[in-house]
């Protein structure tokens, strides 16, 4: 890939200079947008690899903008916002945005965020290329043609719904999933109950995948909002 090319949409001149000074000097290009009206037009004319899109803007609330951006791109999209409340996080994720940054944040958790949605799109890129039957991240493989998943060599023994959350986290590797998109993926519904049955059935999981379940390689936990398969 060529310098990847970030899409800045930000209202706050400080932050907005920040960040594009930030990308400037670790090999990222990138373009500015001070408002929602700006950001869609920047999105269709130049195609960016990556949107960083702040949610409070004084036009259009971000998570619209999200919205109509996801009816013909799927460009990675990282929130930021100033608002730390989840349901802010949870609804932009629902909408179709790929993950998040709250502000105040440093510039080595924005490099972070972008080296992972960078990891992704990678990976995103290179299976179209190739065969989508077989899933490989790590040591981890899923063969999704088949319906078995192993580590190394071994075959993991999986119950139904652990396979169906490994397929879903990994079909959406890189990408924070809310507890009420992967609940209504797995059971057809939301309910609290189903999120407490998630945390337990990801436990399952993690114990079958993770070396280390206090420290996950595979799975991370996003408390109050979710979860997300890192590409390794
Ligand atoms: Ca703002």
């Amino acid at each position: 890939m060529n310098k990847p090319l970030v899409l800045v949409v930000e209202d706050d001149y400080a932050v907005r200079n920040l960040i594009s000074t930030t990308l400037e000097t670790h090999e990222y290009r990138f373009h500015t947008a001070p408002n929602g009206e700006a950001a869609i037009l920047e999105a269709v004319s130049h195609n960016p690899d990556i949107i960083l899109m702040d949610l409070g803007l004084p036009d259009i609330d971000g998570v619209d903008i999200i919205r109509k951006i996801r009816t013909w791109s799927i460009t990675p999209i990282i929130v930021i916002s100033a608002r730390s409340e989840d349901e802010d996080k949870i609804e932009a994720l629902d909408a179709g945005a790929d993950d998040y940054l709250t502000k105040p944040f440093s510039i080595e958790e924005l490099l972070a965020r972008l080296r992972v949605t960078l990891r992704r799109l990678n990976y995103v890129q290179s299976s179209e290329k190739t065969e989508n039957n077989i899933f490989t991240n790590g040591e981890l493989k899923i063969d999704y043609v088949a319906g078995c998943a192993y580590l190394g060599d071994d075959e993991l023994h999986l119950t139904p719904i652990e396979y169906k959350l490994i397929c879903l986290l990994s079909k959406n590797v890189g990408k924070v999933l809310t507890h009420t998109f992967i609940t209504r993926e797995i059971w057809g519904s939301a309910w609290d109950s189903d999120v407490a049955s998630l945390r337990v059935f990801m436990a399952t999981l993690r114990k079958k995948i993770e070396k280390n379940t206090s420290s996950p390689q595979y799975i991370q936990t996003h408390i109050g909002v979710g979860y997300r398969m890192l590409k390794i």
